[in-house]
């Protein structure tokens, strides 16, 4: 259509000036001259008319085309956006690279990881694992889909276990994105692997020990010491002692999986803690006089309510009672403190006056099985487990424990526990009578 235009006017302007020029040269007719030139001129208006058309419709669709082109753009950028923002929001760090490995987007736990943003630097000086570098360079040369896995190590101050994921995309482009990788952190899985392999190693040794000694005795008895009777009251002593040790450490295990079995579901019982606390130090009394020791609560008799499962908060104040009576050393004299708190919960400390703990120590102590001396602890009957039932008990119960410690002057064990609601109405309605 453009074209025919141009011809059109090409041919009638050239016709027009023809007739003109032959009109004002007396070759035509002067009316013929000027028909001829006027519709030559009418031909070329109408050739303009038709032009100036086609070019409008072209600006049209040029601008419509330009429109097109802007909304893609901005459909694009959206998009990129809106993957960056899908990227960012899993909380496993991911990277995608190019076939020159290099990184093209890197979510924000890559930048957590790595402490930097890693976009347009070379994998491989991101991640600097052989394994995994062998791996990425086996996807780069593979086809779309090909998946490599790899496990590694990262070291720091603490070091990390993790699992690299590796897919190829389809696309062939140099500058596109030609892979993607995925780092999972096993630390916490492979930390729970290793601790379950320990706390099996030392239920053994714990259980070994004991058994050992009896079997032991259980020979001896039958052969050596067969016609020794104060030889038989002797290991039937030990015998006892050790039975009860074992007795003790399988009724701790049993109690420290009761409790995790349901650490995760809040109790919802209201327990007094004064009674609690009174009724710990009796359940030690026996244990107490034989060390010579006193226990103290110096609890007043508002005490608050707490939320909790009165089982469990009595053992927690039994163990912590019992620790500081065996550990704080004949004739003392153990104090048991409560302190109300305006945050909603209320805090009981054990003060005993014994050798304290060395500072290095403190932090381990709620460990299953740690214990600052060995000997020490199952000379005085422990089994290493009373403290870890503690965190774990507190742990259910929302609590807190905290433990200071001074060597030569005494250790102090803070228990800090929810105040139930109901009580704080209870009490506001006393005081109001
Ligand atoms: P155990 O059965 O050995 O007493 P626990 O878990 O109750 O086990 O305590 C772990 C370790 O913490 C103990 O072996 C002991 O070394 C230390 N400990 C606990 N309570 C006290 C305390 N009141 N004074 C000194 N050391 C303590």
């Amino acid at each position: 259509m453009r074209m025919s235009n141009r011809y059109f006017i090409q041919l009638a302007a050239p016709v027009a000036l023809v007739f003109a020029v032959l009109g004002w040269m007396g070759f035509l007719a002067p009316n013929v001259a000027f028909a001829g030139g006027a519709v030559g001129c009418i031909g070329v208006l109408f050739a303009a008319a038709r032009l100036k058309g086609a070019l409008l419709e072209r600006a049209e669709s040029d601008l419509a085309i330009e429109g097109s082109l802007r909304e893609e753009f901005v459909r694009q950028s959206r998009l990129a956006e809106s993957y960056e923002v899908i990227l960012d929001a899993i909380p496993d760090p991911v990277l995608v690279f190019r076939r020159d490995r290099r990184i093209i987007h890197a979510n924000r736990a890559v930048i957590e990881l790595l402490g930097y943003d890693p976009i347009d630097s070379d994998l491989t000086a991101a991640i600097r694992n052989p394994d995994v570098v062998a791996s990425v360079e086996d996807v780069l040369a593979g086809g779309g889909g090909i998946t490599r896995t790899v496990e590694f190590t990262r070291g720091g101050n603490v070091e990390q276990y993790l699992l690299a994921q590796l897919v190829r995309l389809s696309s062939t482009r140099d500058i596109g994105p030609a892979a993607v990788l995925v780092i999972h952190d096993l630390t916490a899985i492979r930390r729970t692997m290793e601790m379950r392999a320990d706390f099996v190693a030392n239920v053994s040794h714990e259980l070994r020990t004991p058994l050992s000694t009896i079997v032991g005795m259980v020979e001896t008895l039958q052969g050596a010491a067969k016609d020794d009777p104060e030889a038989r009251d002797k290991f039937l002593k030990i015998m006892e002692e050790q039975g009860y040790r074992m007795t003790r450490l399988v009724g701790d295990l049993l109690s420290l999986s009761r409790i995790q079995a349901n650490e995760h579901a809040r109790p919802t019982e209201i327990v007094q803690v004064r009674s609690i606390l009174e009724t710990a130090a009796r359940m030690l009394e026996s244990e107490s006089q034989k060390n010579q020791t006193t226990i103290s609560i110096e609890a007043s008799e508002d005490l608050p309510e707490v939320v909790g499962e009165a089982e469990q908060i009595l053992q927690v104040f039994q163990n912590l009672m019992h620790n500081a009576v065996k550990y704080g050393g004949e004739g003392s004299t153990v104090r048991v403190v409560p302190h109300i708190a305006t945050s909603g919960t209320v805090s009981v400390s054990v003060l005993d006056q014994g050798d304290g703990i060395p500072a290095e120590h403190i932090p381990r102590l709620t460990e299953r099985f740690y214990r600052v001396d060995k000997a020490r602890s199952r000379a005085m009957g422990g089994t290493g487990l009373g403290l870890a039932i503690v965190k774990h008990i507190l742990n259910r119960h929302r609590g807190g424990l905290s433990i200071e410690s001074e060597v030569g002057v005494g250790s102090t064990f803070t228990v800090t526990l929810p105040v139930a609601r109901r009580s704080k109405k209870r009490a506001r309605i006393h005081r109001a009578m």
